[in-house]
């Protein structure tokens, strides 16, 4: 949550970036779809899953099943060393196929065990395999790959990826990051379940998703072997690396409990760590089940990431989070992580949401309410960022970190709340997150579940809260 303060300059860069993507939405799309020379075999996959927020993010003509990653770290030189394979499955018949992949050097490429050829192009890794492939097949892509990761800078100017720390990597992958470390079908569309193996020098730990399988040193190097065996979006991937003490637990509900923690601010997040338990059996209570068989945190050091996230079983936090911090990206798990998004216009499913569940902790543990949240940013001035522009509708990929979405999109789950009553609005929630359970949403499917729920008509709260740009009249 809280991306910092952005700095003005790097900022005007990107908004003319974009201008010049806004500007051409009909050639792009052409460029998105069409795809490439069709052959009685099949055609070329599109670079793009279609996101106009991130045109190349995403690929089309496959889905992918599984990545096993097998990658190595040395944090003193920052080379990284990757095995990617990638089993996937065709949509259509495919002559050639894309994966997102940012800088480092490919080695080679196989298809079903047969070398392939390929080349680069921007962020795109095409892949020619020697045969074309038939629709509805599964296949699986082996990329070897290394180099010196970088993160890439975002529209809003975070950096966004593999970022290198002091004493490791802190990896996070929002929106586009996926790609500086791994060939990926880098777009929430796509979800599949990963295996890692994390080889780094002796004394660090690898942390990435999901259940430890096993750790093993060597020569002076320690193998950590991840398991995420429920459906991940490639941005809430991880790997991060560090000097970690490393608490283990599991849950009265059977969790998986994995925490890695950087002792220089071990000191501050041990009281906040240790409500992780009872903050994820309060949302379970409030959503429905924890979605996965593993949870806990990594806290880490990094001053220049500037921003948590709720990467998938195992948030990541720059510094030792405050309990709210803590509250929201564990709210995540369930709307963002489980319940994915379909395209990043409508990430106020998740900010908004995860926003949301920090005024309901507070109003239930003694805060105040919900209701004095709404009034308190409702008295915000007409012409105050928060009003910039409606939460379902930011406008492009440089605003999704923006105030809308996380404080208005709150609101606007708020209005939906006195609209349609508690017992409504809390059975809305959970018929949300155990509906798209491991799935997707949209803000259009949101709208008409609540209406559902409800019986009521809420058109209105819909075009005012969520579709209408500037302070509305009336709180
Ligand atoms: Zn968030």
């Amino acid at each position: 949550m809280r991306s910092r303060p952005q700095q003005p300059a790097r900022r005007n860069a990107v908004l003319r970036r974009e201008a010049v993507v806004a500007a051409v939405p009909v050639a792009l799309a052409a460029l998105l779809t069409a795809a490439g020379p069709a052959t009685a075999a099949g055609t070329a996959g599109a670079p793009g899953a279609g996101d106009p927020y991130f045109p190349l993010s995403g690929n089309g003509g496959y889905d992918v099943r599984h990545y096993d990653l097998t990658l190595g770290y040395d944090p003193a030189t920052r080379h990284l060393d990757g095995r990617a394979v990638v089993t996937a499955r065709t949509t259509r018949p495919l002559t050639r196929f894309d994966l997102d992949l940012d800088g480092l050097k490919v080695t080679g490429v196989t298809v079903d065990h047969r070398r392939a050829a390929f080349h680069r192009t921007g962020q795109e890794l095409v892949v020619t395999p020697r045969r074309p492939l038939r629709a509805g097949r599964e296949f699986r892509v082996t990329v070897d790959y290394g180099g010196t990761p970088r993160p890439v800078t975002d529209p809003d100017g975070s950096p966004d990826g593999w970022i290198p720390t002091d004493d490791g990597a802190f990896v996070a992958g929002e929106p586009q990051g996926a790609m500086t470390w791994f060939p990926a079908n880098g777009h929430p569309t796509d979800k599949a379940s990963f295996d890692f193996t994390l080889t780094v020098p002796r004394g660090r730990t690898a942390v990435a998703n999901g259940i430890l399988l096993g750790q093993r040193s060597h020569h002076g190097r320690t193998t950590f072997r991840w398991r995420q065996s429920e459906p991940m979006a490639a941005y809430l991937a991880t790997a991060t690396v560090g000097t970690f003490r490393v608490e283990r637990y599991t849950t009265r509900d059977g969790v998986e409990v994995y925490n890695a923690v950087d002792p220089r601010e071990a000191a501050e997040a041990a009281p906040v760590l240790g409500k992780l338990p009872s903050v994820l059996d309060w949302e379970s209570g409030l959503f429905g089940p924890y979605p996965f068989r593993a949870a806990g945190a990594v806290v880490d050091r990094a001053p220049r990431v500037g921003y948590a996230l709720e990467t998938q079983t195992r948030p990541l936090y720059d510094a030792a989070p405050d309990l709210g911090t803590l509250v929201h990206e564990s709210a995540h798990q369930w709307f963002g992580d489980s319940v994915s998004l379909t395209r990043w216009q409508d990430i106020w499913l998740n900010e908004g949401f995860a926003t949301y569940a920090e005024w309901l902790y507070t109003e239930q543990h003694g805060g105040r309410s919900a209701r004095q949240a709404f009034e308190a940013l409702y008295a915000t001035p007409a012409g105050k960022d928060l009003w910039a522009f409606p939460p379902a509708d930011p406008g492009g990929g440089e605003h999704i970190f923006e105030t809308p979405v996380y404080a208005r999109g709150a609101m606007a789950l708020h209005k939906v709340r006195t609209a349609v009553g508690d017992r409504a609005f809390f059975r809305i929630l959970r018929a949300w997150a155990g509906g798209h359970r491991h799935g997707h949403g949209t803000t259009a499917a949101f709208e008409r579940l609540c209406e559902r729920e409800s019986g009521k008509d809420l058109s209105g709260v819909f075009r005012t809260w969520l579709h209408t740009g500037g302070k509305p009249a009336s709180p």
